[in-house]
């Protein structure tokens, strides 16, 4: 008998990238809607190779003149030094808060860990598999401001210092790089990277999840000194060493092909817009318009000081948080989506990256006068 079988059906696909909605998610979060065009556009055959990217081998002179070009764009952009290396994992920036102990301790026990946030508290949980770990943390831990210098208690014996730049969840971000002196210093951009120009000398090791400014998820982005590759012990995975790794070019498995040569295109995206001082600025117009209208209004609130605020997640409440569901719901018709903080928080969060546009601010705090004057 023959078999009934559910044919793919070729689509006009003009228009289904409409991009309606604003997302307001933490991530995987909105793209620039001309790397989506320009990725439609060379979906089904890359340069005439007559396949598309997903399709093709990583040891293809194709794909690695993708990689190759990817890693130049972020050596541009960020203007990495010769001397550090980048690497394109899988395992998410969550393999990171093993892998950073594992390569880094190099016979040490001790490493410092900044504690301000629920993905600082992740890593250092991690690494105290491995290590003793120092933590340094605000008295009463509120995780809603950074540790000033004054009050930090470094160890003076530690392989390593650890700090989350933009604690993703929570909305603190430190408002500079923390002073370690010649300790290598390690941190996790993941929701923090390309938003602003960096000075990549100042770290040992700087690491990325990509999904938020980077292009979809699959692939953390790790940018390493070499001084501080093969000091890993023996004994540790083969995948988790990043002098294997960088040997192998990110290539010891099958890399995560279409993340990075999406990663390329959001690359060559930030150049075009004129680089990461026109993402900072960008991002300094969209959260200060939106903490102005959060902080003029009585109706909602956001608990992180000032000087601490992230630049690209702001968590914010409503007055009285029965009207949480009708707010997203209501936000959703407006086609501003995602809206819901993080479940270990409640209220409401408005992650806004690199993609986010001005006008999806702009509606947003329109959406959010409105219905305050309707349930105020
Ligand atoms: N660190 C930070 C700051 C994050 O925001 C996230 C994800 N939201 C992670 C780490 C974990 O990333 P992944 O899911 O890629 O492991």
């Amino acid at each position: 008998m023959k078999q009934k079988v559910n044919t793919l059906k070729a689509v006009d696909c003009k228009e289904s990238h409409s991009g309606l909605v604003y997302n307001f998610g933490a991530g995987p979060a909105m793209l620039p809607r001309e790397v989506m065009q320009h990725a439609r556009m060379e979906f089904l055959d890359w340069h005439g190779a007559g396949m598309s990217v997903m399709e093709m081998s990583h040891r293809g002179d194709d794909f690695m003149s993708i990689a190759a070009q990817t890693e130049a764009n972020f050596r541009e952009v960020l203007a990495i030094p010769e001397n550090y290396k980048v690497l394109f994992l899988q395992g998410g920036a969550s393999s990171q808060f093993a892998m950073v102990p594992l390569n880094l301790l190099a016979g040490k026990n001790t490493a410092d860990y900044f504690h301000t946030g629920i993905w600082s508290g992740k890593a250092l949980k991690e690494a105290g598999r491995f290590c003793k770990v120092n933590v340094i943390a605000n008295e009463n831990n509120s995780m809603l401001s950074v540790p000033e210098a004054e009050t930090w208690s470094l160890d003076p014996d530690a392989a390593y210092v650890y700090y989350t730049d933009n604690e993703t969840i929570n909305g603190v971000q430190f408002p500079n790089i923390p002073d370690v002196e010649d300790v290598p210093l390690v941190t996790d951009m993941t929701s923090s990277l390309l938003s602003r120009p960096l000075d990549v000398s100042r770290f040992g090791v700087i690491f990325a999840g990509a999904q938020k400014n980077i292009g979809p998820s699959g692939m953390v982005v790790v940018i390493v000194r070499e001084d501080l590759i093969g000091h890993a012990p023996k004994h540790i995975p083969s995948m988790y060493d990043y002098a294997i790794q960088d040997k192998n070019g990110s290539m010891y498995n099958t890399p995560p092909t279409y993340s990075w040569y999406m990663a390329g295109l959001v690359l060559k995206w930030v150049k075009e817009q004129g680089g990461l001082q026109a993402m900072e600025r960008m991002s300094h117009a969209r959260s200060d318009s939106l903490y102005q209208a959060i902080d003029e209004s009585d109706f909602y609130n956001n608990p992180v000081a000032a000087r601490y605020r992230s630049m690209m997640n702001v968590p914010f409440t409503l007055i009285d948080d029965s009207l949480n569901e009708k707010f997203a719901s209501e936000a959703k018709d407006h086609g501003l989506v995602t809206l819901e903080g993080h479940r270990s928080v409640g209220g409401m969060r408005a992650s806004m990256y690199n993609a986010m546009p001005e006008e999806g601010v702009d509606a947003l705090i329109t959406f959010m006068q409105e219905f305050e004057r309707t349930n105020g």
